[in-house]
């Protein structure tokens, strides 16, 4: 017998809010590239953004498992939670590494809705993968830090009223370590555009909602400062691994959507006289890519439980979100494979998908740099970099 889906109630519920938001509401946002504002007010106002937060800043307390079991119904649903699925997980720099001040003042108003705080920038146009050669630079003056720089692939900012913005406080050449002399600052994004932050909306072939930043000399009140000035690094590895995890879980929704979607179709489309799927070629991948959903499934559910029992999990993570993207990625092939020319057009939904799949082969972090970990950190090779 399959083990059962944890979270059913939470699966359940998110399932039936999904309802609300059919196949045309996410192919017409996505034909204008517009956010669906709608579908993520009504998460919020269900309470499912708000999961991670502890309930003694009022968010409901629950798991990370909890969160996966959302981000991967929705998925599943044909929907798409990377318009949200930061507000989940960004304030958790917030709450491990913030002081108590700033978590008083920020983190129940992030679990009412009442404040998004779902961008983060890290990407820069220069440095690229290799975080610690960002350029953006904080200057202190008074209590004030004076950030100038620039941003590449943050996205949602034009949809959240604060930002976690990754500066350098200290110059790379000035410090013993690359990794230190970088600090993460809280932005206020409804006083910083304008006033020294330009948003620029950056076209890409799905409906993600990424912006370049030019900043120029910005203004960020040295109480926004989280943590200690120039661990910022450490503090953004820090929320990498349940990044990582919720976006395997959000691939193996994605997978288990396009496997029922090829399933289905193959059973019902006729060709020479009989379905599709009697034919061991369209058979043999929808299962190969079923088997493939199910292995990286388990290894999801693995590092969400070693996460949730407060053990080290980076290598897990890692493997997850891999294994996932990989699943979700082939499923996404097989799918369109399996709907023939239908599969190319918009009314089914599967092109849609498929281009909203592959970002999970680059981002948040790329299959290369996984396996990179993997290779020097697990298995003992040397470093290529
Ligand atoms: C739609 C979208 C949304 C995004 N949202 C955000 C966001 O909200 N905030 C944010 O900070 N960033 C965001 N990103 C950025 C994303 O995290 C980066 O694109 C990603 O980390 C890769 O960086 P890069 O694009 O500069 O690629 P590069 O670093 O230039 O790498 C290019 C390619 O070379 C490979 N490569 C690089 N170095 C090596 C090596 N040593 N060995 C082998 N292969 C290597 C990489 O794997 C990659 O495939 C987003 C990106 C996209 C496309």
């Amino acid at each position: 017998m399959p083990e059962e889906p944890s979270h059913p109630e939470v699966r359940d519920a998110v399932k039936r809010l999904c309802k609300d938001f059919p196949d045309k509401y996410w192919r017409d946002k996505d034909r204008a590239k517009a956010y669906p504002g709608e579908f993520v007010q009504a998460l919020t106002d269900a309470g499912y953004l708000s999961v991670l937060i502890p309930e003694a800043y009022d968010g409901a307390g629950m798991d990370l498992g909890a969160a996966c079991a959302v981000l991967e119904e929705i998925q599943r649903s044909g929907a798409n939670g990377a318009a949200c699925h930061a507000q989940m997980y960004t304030m958790g720099t917030l709450l491990r590494h913030g002081n108590d001040a700033q978590k008083q003042k920020y983190l129940p108003q992030i679990a009412s809705g009442a404040l998004r705080l779902q961008a983060f920038g890290v990407t820069e146009p220069s440095s690229g993968t290799d975080t610690t050669r960002i350029k953006t630079r904080a200057l202190r003056d008074g209590d004030h830090y004076v950030v100038s720089g620039q941003k590449v692939f943050i996205s949602r900012v034009e949809h959240s009223d604060l930002m976690l913005l990754l500066v350098r406080t200290t110059p790379r050449d000035e410090v013993d370590k690359p990794t230190r002399g970088m600090s993460v600052l809280l932005v206020d994004l409804r006083e910083a555009v304008g006033n020294g932050l330009t948003v620029r909306p950056l076209e890409t072939m799905l409906n993600h909602a990424t912006t370049e930043l030019f900043i120029d000399q910005l203004r960020v009140p040295v109480d926004n400062l989280i943590g200690e000035e120039g661990k910022g690094f450490a503090y953004i590895l820090d929320g990498m691994n349940a990044e990582r995890i919720l976006i395997a879980a959000e691939c193996i929704g994605d997978a288990r959507w396009f496997i029922d979607h090829a399933t289905r179709y193959a059973g019902e489309r006729e060709v020479f006289g009989s379905p599709i799927g009697k034919n061991q070629g369209i058979q043999f991948p929808i299962a190969r890519a079923h088997v493939q959903t199910e292995a990286a499934a388990l290894m999801v559910d693995k590092a969400c439980r070693l996460f949730d029992g407060d053990e080290a999990c980076g290598s897990e993570a890692n493997m997850a979100k891999l294994l996932a993207a990989d699943a979700s990625w082939a499923a996404a092939d097989m799918c369109l494979q399996t709907h023939g020319g239908y599969g190319f057009t918009i009314e089914y939904d599967v092109e849609r998908k498929f281009r909203e799949t592959r970002l999970y082969q680059v981002a948040p972090i790329s299959t290369n740099l996984i396996l990179s970990n993997i290779a020097t950190h697990v298995l003992g090779l040397p470093k290529s970099f």
